[in-house]
């Protein structure tokens, strides 16, 4: 049909031209698009002369119409065509297309590069309008896409022939002329759907690749990372390709257009690399590779720059873009990125495998387009209107967008573990510097703490030392400045006491001791034995407990130290007067003890620093170390428990503590121990600011519950004015030997007649009477005269000691004493007894009479003997009347014979009745019955019966 017609109008056209010129083409606007190639003349300019004129009417041109075969002419050859128009209507809107029906091709190849379509009205010249991508696009008649090369009609006369002479050049980047004209009404305007503004892929590839870059864009400029800013110079390279592919640019650099795609299109090859390289942190991770990756990149810029600076100066003749060997750089530079990208996914770093992947893709890609622009192979690209350069860059773009955001994840995950790290490493730092400044914070308190006594100890040594007469001569102190002396250094030594305590607390190496128990029974111990304390102040101590809590666990020791610490406190902040309570509460797992005062008080500040180590209210500096509650709630925080505390300035404390009682409520850490070791308190306050009687009072043989029973130890009567001292050797000496105490003189030597003790401890300071005068007296006094006597003095001079010795003390023990050495003179002055004894027992008591005696003892001897011997005869001489002769009571005359000679008065009666029978028989002053009868043995048979036991022979055999 095509044909055909083609024929007919072959036909027809020859005819017009012999009769009546052109043929006219009629339009018809109710058809949208007119094919006018089928009518439009056309003739090569070889030579480049043609005018239009002469198109118009040089009748010796040979035109030809335009088949099939020669839609697109020779490159960079000029061609005319002509045509002869005619409507009956206005024309508005409509274009006169020259139409590259090749599809595929990325826009910027194609194109005609200069079209001039000149209009005749009865041969002259009414229009000349260009199009083209080499007009400057303000030359161009239509402000259309460039290469859609269409002018418009719109203009044209109505109803007159109008002739079109149309001058075609080629594109100077290789791109064939080409006719192929029609006539559109705006309703049809394109002629291919993939020019089609909005409707192609390379479109929808401009507005997403514009909109990764802006977003990545935005992220370099606010986040300064280099990553973002080469992903977004790559995606911009991306984003301007398709903008070149749609249309856009290439039309408006005519002149530059070559350059401007060369390094454009070319870039998104390279320049993906730069960004690959800081995605890996390749440079860091892999030095080699990244110097060739760099190499490969600037190898391709190099190359580019090259071919546009070649193709600007020297206007070579191209083939659709190709110039020299670009395709084939890009075909070489796409297989070696190739390569490059398996050896990153064959690393062990994911970010490299990652890229490595998205590269292996996009080189492909690349290599696909390259063999593809240079010919060597053939795409379907008719059928799938999309370049594989495109299709790389979206595959490319999709996979590092994705990429980025999985690296910035995997990074700001790391980055979260650095900060987290970093934060522990700062707060690990600043714990460090807290705790320096804790420790010498501490330790400025601690020496604080220990000048205080040492200072208290030194300076009255250096005044007693200056108070020295002269050289060699002793040092006097007087007993109240010794008491001073003394007195810190037992403070030093509770200080002491209670660092290890609070050292040990803090360190965790402290395990609560649980055993079951009567709480209330321990707790009312406890309480009672403040008793005394109360008194002493004159303050009244009142104490509330509840019904006995049946079982409870607690740590005997810790609860000792808590109490004993808030009542001590108590009492010592409270003045004459004042009142002390302490209260006992229990719940179903806790037990509440409220320990209240009516004493000076606090104020809030001073509440809340209580329980710091050191911490002291103004001025009660001197009454203590500051220690005692920061034990006291390590202690209770041990027990998982709570102290608090609530005080008024001027109206008193109080301090509330909350323990648990049950296994499930106690901490973990603990050792459970068994219960008998728990039965009774032994308080262990070693507060040196305590009143005498708090520790051992008085007669209280010490510890009570072991010693009363067994009365077969020695009994040692300790003289000591000071509480923990008398304590502390108590303890020391309680598990050898009964043991009695006083705090003085005076009483001291009145239980030292009481119960005649089996040795003598006793302190040189004290009130009411000194150790002088107590051994003095106690050596003078027959009831005590065999007693041994140790003295213990701090005065270590020569001089001393003889004062003692003179005075009759048997031993010295100078303080500070060891443990040791105390028991061994003790235990020396018993033995000394002992040897005593034998002495007494060879002497047989006979001649104990004769003996030249000048000690008090001897004498005492001597007297008892004397009163046995002249009533050696009396058949009813009793222990009792011995005594009473002596002076002493039957115990005393008792323990004190034991002593000296270990023997019974009774036992001495009978030995010197039957010495004196033996002397007599021997002297044979009369018969048996005689002599028995003259020692006191009315009872025959009993004294031969004694006389055989003891001499081991029948008094008549002697
Ligand atoms: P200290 O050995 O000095 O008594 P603590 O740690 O036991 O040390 O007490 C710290 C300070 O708290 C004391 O110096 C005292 O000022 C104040 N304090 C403690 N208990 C009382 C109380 N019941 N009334 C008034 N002040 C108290």
């Amino acid at each position: 049909m095509r044909y055909l017609r083609i024929l007919i109008w072959s036909l027809l056209s020859i005819m017009r031209s012999q009769l009546v010129g052109q043929p006219v083409y009629t339009v018809d606007p109710q058809f949208s698009v007119h094919d006018l190639q089928p009518y439009l003349e056309y003739i090569h300019d070889v030579d480049q002369v043609i005018t239009p004129e002469q198109v118009l009417s040089d009748s010796a041109l040979v035109f030809t119409i335009q088949d099939e075969r020669t839609r697109y002419l020779r490159i960079g050859e000029i061609y005319w065509g002509r045509i002869t128009l005619q409507t009956s209507k206005a024309l508005e809107g409509w274009t006169l297309n020259f139409e590259d029906r090749l599809e595929g091709l990325p826009a910027w190849t194609k194109s005609n590069g200069q079209v001039d379509v000149y209009g005749f009205s009865r041969g002259n010249q009414i229009f000349h309008k260009k199009t083209g991508v080499e007009y400057p696009s303000k030359e161009r008649d239509v402000q259309d896409t460039w290469f859609l090369n269409k002018v418009s009609i719109a203009d044209v006369p109505i109803d007159q022939p109008i002739d079109l002479v149309i001058k075609i050049k080629g594109n100077a980047l290789g791109y064939p002329p080409y006719f192929h004209a029609t006539l559109r009404s705006p309703k049809q305007p394109y002629y291919q759907k993939a020019f089609a503004f909005g409707e192609s892929f390379n479109v929808f590839m401009l507005g997403v690749t514009f909109i990764i870059f802006l977003y990545h864009f935005l992220q370099f400029l606010y986040l300064r990372e280099r990553l973002f800013l080469w992903f977004s110079l790559w995606v911009l390279f991306c984003c301007l390709t398709m903008a070149m592919s749609v249309g856009l640019i290439i039309g408006a650099v005519h002149q530059y257009r070559y350059p401007m795609w060369n390094i454009i299109a070319n870039g998104v090859m390279y320049s993906f690399w730069f960004f690959g390289r800081s995605f890996i942190n390749s440079k860091a991770k892999f030095p080699k590779l990244d110097r060739f990756i760099l190499m490969l990149s600037i190898a391709m810029i190099v190359e580019i720059l090259l071919t546009a600076l070649y193709v600007s100066v020297f206007n070579p003749q191209t083939y659709l873009t190709g110039v020299g060997i670009h395709y084939k750089m890009i075909i070489l530079y796409s297989s070696l990125s190739i390569v490059v990208s398996i050896i990153l996914m064959l690393k062990k770093d994911w970010f490299a495998r990652y890229f490595g992947f998205g590269a292996i893709i996009v080189s492909l890609a690349f290599v696909v387009g390259g063999l593809w622009s240079e010919r060597i192979i053939r795409l379907p690209i008719d059928s799938v209107p999309v370049d594989p350069y495109a299709w790389g860059m979206f595959l490319q773009i999709v996979i590092y967008s994705f990429g980025i955001a999985y690296r910035q994840r995997t990074l700001l995950l790391k980055s979260q573990e650095e900060k987290l790290e970093a934060q522990k490493n700062y707060a690990e730092m600043e714990r460090i510097k807290d705790l320096d400044e804790i420790k010498t914070q501490f330790y400025t308190n601690l020496s604080h703490e220990f000048r205080t006594p040492l200072s208290l100890i030194a300076g009255p040594l250096e005044l007693a030392r200056k108070s020295q007469d002269r050289p060699g001569a002793p040092i006097q102190i007087s007993p109240k400045t010794f008491n001073i002396i003394e007195r810190n250094t037992q403070r030093l030594q509770h200080l002491i006491d209670q660092l290890l305590e609070l050292s040990q607390l803090e360190s965790g190496k402290v395990h609560l001791k649980l055993s079951q128990g009567n709480l209330i029974q321990f707790l009312k111990s406890i309480a009672f034995s403040f008793e005394s304390m109360s008194e002493s102040k004159g303050l009244s101590f009142n104490t509330s407990f509840p019904e006995e809590l049946p079982m409870a666990y607690y740590d005997k020791d810790k609860l000792e130290k808590i109490i004993g610490n808030l009542l001590s406190n108590a009492f010592k902040y409270t003045s004459d007067g004042g009142a002390v309570t302490l209260s006992v509460d229990f719940s179903e797992s806790h037990y509440v003890i409220e320990i209240s005062d009516t004493g000076k008080g606090m104020t809030k500040e001073e509440v809340k620093r209580i329980f710091e180590r050191f911490y002291r209210v103004e001025g009660t500096e001197a009454k203590g170390s500051g220690i005692g509650l920061a034990i006291a709630k390590e202690m209770v925080d041990l027990h998982n428990g709570q102290i608090s505390v609530n005080s008024r300035m001027g109206e008193g404390t109080n301090f509330k503590v909350r323990i648990p009682y049950t296994l499930e409520c106690l901490p973990e850490h603990r050792l459970l121990v068994s219960p008998k070791n728990t039965s009774a308190p032994s308080i262990s306050e070693k507060d040196p600011d305590l009143p005498s009687g708090f520790v051992l009072n008085g007669e209280t043989p010490s510890p009570p519950a072991q010693h009363a029973t067994n009365n077969n130890l020695p009994l040692v009567l300790l003289v000591e004015d000071n509480p923990d001292l008398r304590e502390h050797i108590g303890q020391i000496l309680n598990k050898r030997y009964r043991v009695l105490s006083a705090e003085d003189g005076v009483k001291g030597e009145r239980l030292a007649i009481e119960h005649i003790p089996d040795i003598i401890i006793s302190d040189v300071m004290m009130p009411k009477k000194d150790g002088y005068q107590l051994c003095n007296d106690l050596k003078s006094n027959t009831k005590t005269s065999h007693i041994p006597i140790l003295m213990l003095t701090a005065k270590a001079g020569q001089d001393n000691k003889m004062e003692g010795l003179t005075l009759g003390a048997d031993a010295y023990v100078i303080k500070p004493f060891n443990s040791e050495e105390l028991l061994i003179r003790i235990n020396n002055l018993i033995n000394n007894r002992v040897k005593l004894w034998e002495y007494f027992n060879a002497m047989e008591f006979v001649v104990v009479e004769d003996l030249d005696v000048q000690s008090v003892d001897d004498q005492f001897l001597q007297q008892v003997m004397h009163i046995i011997r002249s009533n050696v005869d009396n058949e009813f001489l009793s222990v009792e009347d011995v005594a009473q002769e002596v002076g002493f009571s039957r115990s005393q005359l008792h323990r004190k014979l034991k002593a000296l000679c270990n023997k019974s008065a009774n036992q001495l009666i009978i030995e010197f009745r039957l010495n004196e029978a033996k002397r007599m028989l021997e002297n044979k002053v009369g018969t048996v019955s005689e002599v028995a009868y003259s020692v006191g043995y009315s009872n025959m048979s009993y004294f031969t019966k004694s006389f055989k036991q003891k001499f081991g022979m029948l008094p008549s055999k002697v």
